[in-house]
């Protein structure tokens, strides 16, 4: 399409100029044979247990080191299924555009989304455009769906942790959260934190292909590691404690959070999870983490173990102890 134009408030009207923006631009970087189709929905040929799963995106800035609002709101919606053991497959996504967005930005972003699909089974069959007055949406806010198939008969759920199982970090924490707001806020670090946005299926795939036993995934995002692990001890009604030391932090991250007045541990990640599974199994789920890029920097930071139900007590590097609580308000708006 051509660069210098805008969004019209014509192009969310279904008509003429919905027609080209669809062809010329969405198909052009997403399309496949179901959504090329253009039916009022898509068919999907699906076998056995499923997976729903859905996530509004509305990112500030579109653009961040090490992603954007596109590759975000494809990696965070398939995530979501990876941590139910899902494998991902069908996406819809639904863009609300503000009038006079450059087209160039648009394309921008669902040229990532289609990028962020790549090497991986899922694929986006449906999708919808609305375009609203100037003023009435900031830029571009993105709603993706995703259906995953079941892998396993007992899939990882945040119910099941019990005590004695050991609990895994994937890799550092607080990236993403800070990634965003620097860059929003124009901050400068001698060395720049970049976002951990990442599809984690394939190593989620790994992970139960060696570890079939997994008892809880989750990807501590909004609310970070903190409020995730609350969220889990509360869904099992078991007592978790987490050895702060271990938490693996990125420096640039921790001298930046400590400038900030911010605590990593409630900074949002977006290509990180949190693994529970017995002590038995936590080696060789360590290793099969570490071998692979996003898994380099997993830890085993703590364990479940009978005592209160939904407490998570955090040894500090001290030798004290005190309760991690989860995030209450929002520390920051529009990180995801
Ligand atoms: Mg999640």
């Amino acid at each position: 399409m051509k660069h210098e134009a805008r969004v019209l408030l014509d192009h969310g009207s279904g008509g003429r100029a919905s027609q080209r923006l669809i062809r010329e631009l969405f198909l052009t970087h997403l399309g496949n044979s179901i959504l090329d189709s253009l039916d009022d929905a898509a068919v999907l040929e699906v076998e056995g247990r499923l997976a729903m799963s859905t996530d509004t995106f509305t990112v500030d800035p579109l653009f961040f080191p090490g992603g954007d609002i596109g590759s975000l709101a494809v990696h965070g919606t398939s995530n979501d299924l990876s941590m139910l053991g899902a494998e991902p497959l069908y996406l819809s996504c639904g863009f609300v555009l503000e009038e006079g967005l450059p087209l160039a930005t648009l394309e921008a972003v669902v040229a990532s989304m289609g990028q962020a699909l790549n090497g991986c089974a899922a694929t986006i069959v449906t999708g919808d455009t609305k375009v609203v007055p100037k003023g009435a949406v900031d830029k571009l806010f993105i709603n993706t769906t995703g259906i995953g198939r079941l892998v396993g008969p007992n899939p990882p759920r945040g119910h099941r942790a019990e005590p004695g199982d050991a609990i895994l970090i994937s890799g550092t924490v607080g990236d993403h959260g800070l990634a965003v707001l620097s860059n929003r806020e124009g901050m400068r670090f001698d060395s720049p934190v970049i976002s951990d946005s990442a599809m984690l299926h394939p190593l989620v795939d790994s992970l139960l292909r060696a570890v079939p036993d997994i008892h809880v995934l989750r990807d501590p995002t909004r609310g970070g590691l903190a409020t995730t692990l609350n969220e889990i001890a509360q869904q099992s009604a078991q007592e978790f404690v987490i050895q702060e030391e271990a938490i693996p932090v990125q420096g640039a991250v921790s001298e930046s959070c400590s400038f900030l007045g911010l605590d990593p541990l409630y900074l949002a990640n977006e290509g990180k999870f949190l693994c529970i599974l017995p002590q038995a199994q936590a080696q060789t789920a360590l290793d099969v983490l570490q071998a692979h890029p996003l898994g380099r920097a997993a830890r085993r930071i703590g364990e479940v173990r009978t005592g209160q139900s939904g407490r998570v007590i955090l040894q500090t590097a001290f030798g004290g102890e005190r309760f991690l609580r989860m995030l209450e308000g929002e520390q920051l708006p529009r990180i995801c």
